[in-house]
């Protein structure tokens, strides 16, 4: 490509000659490696004993010990206690529209803290209870196998097998409640990452992720649907007008996750693939990544490529010679094991990179597009991404070794504060900014990379803070 030479032929520096990035080519062999042990198997015996409860319906006993959510909750304590990680209970008494009295409502969580950065948190989680065709139904035997057994299933297992390694970040194990009444389990968990102060890099909400054939008979197992809002449901009102001038629809940082999902898949050799679904969640559907987003966490939803109506939020029954139910039978466990590996290499290599950075582009009427950001603590190097405005993933990239070596010097421009290190800057020369779409990563020692945030209004991987009105 013309204009990559040219970029090629202009790169300066400042200062010394800068070293070589240390980063092994080799970070998707080790997260290969660390989800081989992901096993089908395991989960279908999860699923088993957590449809073994008769009903988690959220409105169900929380005191027997065999039946109902509060055994549920307690049995996945058990699980993730197992594992030798701590685990935490958030709970809020609610009262609403499918909860007409007064009810404590728990989440199961289980925390494993970072090695060199606890406070940047990673979150893979399910939602636990179950429902039939009448939402306030909680005496009828509610399996929830798929919906969302899978879910729970794929965050226990995501505990046992990633529990057995260290990561510089950490990830939280969530096992919630009530996202049938009203995904009151997943605002809990919010309002609990928010007042603990985390900063939530990326939340991976798993919901009806085990069958692959719809009632129509389609089927298929080779892809994930990774469901993402685009622009962000945070500070929409102060956004609207930058976006309406400056883009970045497609640009909220949950749809990076969703492209940084896409662009896993194809390193993992796994034979699954990600169906981005460029919308925060099925057609007039939600589920408990919308109360992250709304308090702007990032967020994306993963779902089967089909789903079966037929075999969700359906009351156990035969009619005309059609079966309801979700029911295990239902399940595809080969597929289960695929989308979670998925999954668990996305906490892991999230976890093993420092956070992105929040780039700024500028490049008005000027033939060069300059990007400007922070250093991020931990971050060995930067992956400049680029892609056209049209295009739904990264086209172009180039790597650049820590700030003090990133800077190019534009003709003109005073390059004393970034010679100080507190920002990095990188000039793009015959790249125009009306034309692409620009990001940034981080890149750890080890050579794992975050996801890229865009250079675009809201972009960051924070909740948005409008600016200060003069
Ligand atoms: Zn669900």
């Amino acid at each position: 490509m013309k204009f990559f030479a040219l970029l090629l032929s202009s790169v300066a520096l400042i200062g010394a000659a800068p070293p070589p990035a240390q980063v092994p080519s080799e970070p998707y062999a080790r997260l290969r490696q660390i989800v081989a042990p992901v096993s089908g198997a395991e989960m279908k015996k999860t699923v088993a004993k957590l449809v073994s409860f008769g009903t988690r319906h959220t409105l169900s006993s929380q005191t027997d010990p065999k039946r109902g959510i509060g055994a549920a909750l307690n049995w996945t304590e058990t699980r993730f206690k197992s594992f030798g990680l701590p685990t935490i209970r958030p709970c809020d008494t609610v009262t609403g529209r499918r909860v007409p009295n007064p009810t404590r409502v728990c989440d199961m969580v289980a925390i494993q803290a970072g090695t060199e950065r606890p406070n940047d948190v990673v979150i893979i989680q399910g939602h636990i209870d179950s429902r039939v065709t009448d939402v306030m139904n909680f005496t009828s035997d509610a399996p929830g196998a798929n919906d969302d057994g899978s879910g729970t299933a794929a965050v226990i297992e995501a505990a046992r097998v990633l529990s057995k390694h260290k990561f510089p970040g950490t990830i939280v194990y969530a096992a919630l409640s009530g996202e049938e009444q009203g995904l009151l389990g997943g605002k809990i968990l919010a309002d609990y990452a928010k007042a603990q102060g985390w900063n939530v890099v990326t939340v991976l909400n798993n919901d009806i992720i085990g069958n692959s054939c719809g009632a129509d008979g389609l089927c298929d197992d080779t892809h994930v649907r990774v469901l993402s809002e685009g622009p962000r449901s945070q500070g929409q009102d102060e956004l609207a007008a930058q976006t309406h001038s400056l883009g970045g629809e497609n640009d909220a940082p949950s749809r990076n996750i969703s492209r940084f999902l896409d662009g896993l898949a194809d390193h993992l050799n796994i034979g699954l693939d990600v169906r981005q679904i460029w919308r925060t969640d099925r057609f007039g559907r939600g589920g408990d990544h919308i109360p992250f987003l709304e308090l702007g966490f990032p967020a994306a939803r993963l779902s089967v490529a089909v789903e079966n109506y037929n075999w969700q939020h359906q009351d156990l029954r035969t009619e005309n010679g059609v079966v309801y139910g979700d029911t295990i039978d239902h399940m595809d466990f080969n597929y289960l094991e695929k989308v979670a590996k998925l999954n668990f290499a996305a906490l892991a290599a999230i976890a093993s990179a420092p956070p992105p950075p929040e780039p700024k582009a500028e490049g008005a009427v000027s033939t060069d597009t300059t990007l400007t950001w922070n250093p991020v603590p931990g971050a060995v190097a930067y992956q400049v991404r680029w892609r056209r405005t049209d295009a739904n993933q990264w086209q172009e990239s180039r790597r650049f070794a820590n700030c003090i070596s990133v800077i190019i010097p534009k003709p003109g421009l005073a390059p004393g504060k970034a010679a100080s290190g507190q920002v990095c800057q990188v000039v793009l020369p015959h790249a125009r900014v009306d034309d692409w779409v620009f990001g940034v990563s981080s890149v750890s020692k080890d050579g794992f990379e975050s996801p890229v945030a865009s250079a675009v209004p809201g972009g960051a991987f924070k909740p948005y803070i409008a600016p200060k009105k003069p």
